[in-house]
C-alpha cells in the first residue's frame, strides 16, 4: 500500500508550532506532532497563567540575545505586538497593557488562548497528535521520514521544527532540536540559561524578600559590556527578578561571543565578572544602607557570582540555531524543505512577553511564505 505522506509536519505543539500550524494554507495538509499529552504548555505557564502573550514596548534589539538580531526588524513588522492584538480580537479574546508594557489577556486566564488554538487548528485542518515524541527524522530524496519512540512513522514533504529550547525540562523540552540540527550539519550557537536567578558568594539572608529597582552594571575586568535599571529580589540564597533574569541571558551571550563553552562558562564568570548593582537614594530600603557591602559614598553593592539557577528553573534558552543558516522564511540553506523557529533559534527575549511575540512573528511570516 503506498504510504500517505502529508505536505508539512510540525514537530512540537508550542508556541510556534501551534502558531504557524493555524495560519498555513489550509489546503496543504499538514500534521503537528506532540511529545506530551497536552499544547501550549509554556504557554499556559506564561504571566503566572495569565498569559503574558506580548510587550506593548518591543521596539529594538536591546530586548533580545542572539548573534543575528538584526532580523528582528523585518519580523516585527511583518507581525508585530499590533498584529498580535488585533489577530486576538477578532477572535473575540480581549487584551489589556500592565506594568513595563506587558500584554496579558483580559480574562486572566491563559487556557482561553490555548482553546482557541485547539478551535483554529481543527478549522485549518491540521491534524494533531499528542503522545508523540519524535525521536528522529531522516530524508529520503524529496521526503522526510519521521520516526517516533515506538518505531513507527510518518513522512512529510516538508518540516518545521518547533522543539523550544533546554529549559525548563520538567515540561518535556530537551535538547532534542539542537541536536537534530547539528545531525544534518547545520551550525548552531551552544545553548545557555535565560530568565533564571542567580547564587551568589555573599550571604544576602538578611535582605530576604526586599525588592527595589537597581541599576545594574555588568563588566569583565574592567570594562562595562551591559547596563540596565529595573525590578531586583533577594532571597536567603539567590538573586532573582526580571533584571537579575536579564542579566543572565546577557551574560551568556557575553560568554558565547568570546568562544567560551557552557563547560567553562562559570569557571570564566567566577574569575572575571562582577555585577555592580547601583540604588537610588529616593528608594532605597533601610536595610540596604546597613548591609556590610554596601559602599555608602557611591550608593552600590558589587556582588561575585558563584552560579546560575538550574535548567529547570531558567525559563528560556540562549543560543540555538544560526540564523544565517536559515533563509527568510526560515527555511534551512543546507536542507532544502527543512524549518527551524520559536526558542531553538539563536534569538531569545527578555522577560516581559518579548519570548511570545518573538515565536508569533517567526511562525506567523514563516506560514504565509507558503501562500507565496
Ligand atoms: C514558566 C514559564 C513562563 C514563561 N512566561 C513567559 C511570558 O510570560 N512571556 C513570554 O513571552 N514568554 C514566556 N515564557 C517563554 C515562552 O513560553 C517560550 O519562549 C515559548 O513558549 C517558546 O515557544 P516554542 O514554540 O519555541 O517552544 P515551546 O512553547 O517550548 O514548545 C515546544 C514544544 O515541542 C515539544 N517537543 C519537544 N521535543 C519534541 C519532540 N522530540 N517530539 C515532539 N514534540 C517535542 C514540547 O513538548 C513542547 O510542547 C515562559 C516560559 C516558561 C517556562
Amino acid at each position: 500500500m503506498q504510504e500517505h505522506i502529508f505536505d508539512i509536519a510540525i514537530v512540537g505543539g508550542g508556541a510556534s508550532g501551534i502558531f504557524s500550524a493555524i495560519h498555513l494554507p489550509k489546503n496543504l495538509s499538514k500534521i503537528i506532532l506532540e511529545k506530551t499529552n497536552k499544547i501550549g504548555t509554556k504557554v499556559l505557564l506564561s504571566g503566572w497563567e495569565r498569559c503574558n502573550v506580548s510587550n506593548m514596548y518591543i521596539e529594538d534589539e536591546k530586548d533580545y540575545v542572539g548573534e543575528n538580531k538584526k532580523i528582528l526588524l523585518s519580523l516585527f513588522h511583518h507581525f508585530s505586538q499590533y498584529d498580535m492584538i488585533h489577530w486576538l480580537e477578532k477572535e473575540g479574546i480581549k487584551t489589556h497593557t500592565e506594568d513595563n508594557g506587558r500584554i496579558l489577556l483580559d480574562s486572566g486566564k491563559s487556557e482561553e488562548i490555548v482553546k482557541l488554538f485547539e478551535k483554529k487548528i481543527q478549522e485549518n485542518d491540521a491534524i494533531l497528535k499528542t503522545n508523540f515524541s519524535v525521536n528522529d527524522i531522516e530524508k529520503k530524496d524529496d521526503t522526510f521520514i519521521i520516526l517516533w519512540e515506538n518505531w513507527e512513522k510518518i513522512c512529510a514533504r516538508e518540516v518545521i521544527i518547533a522543539t523550544g529550547g533546554k529549559s525548563f525540562a520538567q515540561i518535556g523540552t530537551d535538547w532534542w532540536g539542537y541536536n537534530f540540527a547539528k545531525k544534518f550539519g547545520i551550525e548552531i550557537v551552544e545553548p545557555y540559561k535565560g530568565l533564571c536567578g542567580i547564587t551568589t558568594k555573599e550571604d544576602f539572608s538578611s535582605l530576604s524578600w526586599i525588592s527595589c529597582l537597581v541599576e545594574c552594571n555588568i563588566y569583565d575586568k574592567e570594562k562595562t559590556f551591559f547596563k540596565e535599571k529595573w525590578n531586583m529580589l533577594f532571597t536567603h540564597f539567590w538573586i532573582s527578578w526580571p533584571l537579575i533574569f536579564h542579566i543572565v541571558l546577557k551574560i551568556g551571550e557575553y560568554i558565547r561571543n568570546k568562544g567560551i563553552t557552557y563547560e567553562n562558562e562559570i569557571p570564566y564568570i567566577k574569575e572575571n565578572i562582577d555585577v555592580k548593582l547601583i540604588f537610588s537614594w529616593d528608594n532605597i530600603p533601610k536595610k540596604i544602607l546597613n548591609f556590610p557591602l554596601f559602599d555608602k559614598e557611591k550608593n552600590e553593592i558589587i556582588l561575585k557570582i558563584n552560579d546560575f539557577r538550574s535548567w529547570k528553573e531558567a525559563k528560556v534558552t540562549g543560543g540555538g540555531v544560526k540564523l544565517n543558516e536559515l533563509s527568510k522564511n526560515f527555511e534551512s540553506k543546507k536542507v532544502s524543505g527543512l524549518y527551524f523557529i520559536g526558542e531553538v533559534l539563536d534569538i531569545t527575549g527578555k522577560s516581559g512577553g518579548f519570548n511570545l511575540q518573538l515565536a508569533w512573528s517567526e511562525a506567523h511570516t514563516l506560514a504565509k511564505s507558503f501562500f507565496e
